[in-house]
């Protein structure tokens, strides 16, 4: 497992961990995006961060099971964070897509590792449960409800929580993999430190330009849009950057900001 150590934790815990909580990344299905996302949770300024981050290929290790990961308010000190590639608006079909299918055996493996080590029951908590400090496995949408100090409602109503936890009890019982994990594929090789500067066109100005503009214009390229590499990010580059944006329902605004950089990964 790689590890992208966080600054944003706080070191040793206040209580026991009890509780295993799933996120959402909010991120395009990529296989760079817990990659990308650690990164992100590796600055400082971020002030936010899990224990893991999981994508289809990949499981990275971002604050260590024994640290106290900042993601889930509430549910922080007690808790076990675990950031998944997607949105929490999929819809089943989403959450049925042969990435996600990928995305959540890996993910399964390691809840299953955890409920082993930490002694956590392989269940869903109900919100009755969480408040009432029961052993288990929630959502940060049930943290948020239950303590009430975050709107976060990932990972979204339509998250398959019972195929989820059967998974868990799957590897739990020493079940072998049922699905065989996706080769690692390399992010591309001009692919800056995440997120880099964010790219912006104001007419007017003086057009920005660098290695970073470059690899953005490269990774728009080899995605099939039509982009000169030129290195200079003008009108051009940010219209179809919205076209990107649009595609993976980003705010189209052409500003390579770092969930954009993120969705491209
Ligand atoms: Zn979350």
């Amino acid at each position: 497992m790689q590890t992208i150590t966080s600054p944003n934790k706080h070191e040793g815990r206040v209580a026991a961990i009890r509780a295993i909580v799933v996120h959402t990344m909010e991120t395009g299905e990529s296989s760079n995006v817990a990659e990308n996302v650690a990164h992100y949770f590796a600055k400082r300024s971020t002030k936010a961060s899990a224990h893991l981050c999981v994508d289809n290929n990949s499981v990275v290790r971002c604050v260590s099971d024994s640290d106290t990961a900042w993601a889930a308010p509430g549910c922080n000190s007690d808790g076990l964070q675990i950031e998944l590639a997607g949105r929490a608006g999929q819809n089943e079909a989403q959450w049925a897509d042969t990435y996600s299918r990928d995305l959540l055996e890996l993910a399964a493996r390691q809840v299953a590792a955890w409920c082993k080590k930490h002694n956590i029951p392989a269940r869903r908590l109900t919100r009755a449960q969480l408040r009432a400090g029961q052993r288990g496995i929630v959502g940060h949408a049930d943290v948020s409800a239950v303590y009430k100090r975050s709107d976060h409602w990932d990972p979204g109503p339509k998250f398959p929580w019972d195929d989820f936890i059967r998974k868990v009890r799957h590897y739990l019982d020493g079940g072998s993999p049922t699905r065989p994990p996706k080769p690692t594929t390399n992010k591309p090789t001009d692919w800056p430190d995440f997120p880099g500067r964010h790219l912006t066109y104001r007419p007017g100005q003086p057009l920005m330009s660098g290695a970073d503009v470059t690899a953005w214009q490269n990774r728009l390229k080899a995605m099939k849009y039509t982009i000169t590499v030129d290195g200079r990010y003008g009108p051009m580059s940010a219209a179809t950057t919205k076209v990107f944006q649009r595609a993976e329902s980003l705010d189209p605004d052409g500003i390579v900001g770092s969930r954009t950089w993120r969705a491209a990964g």
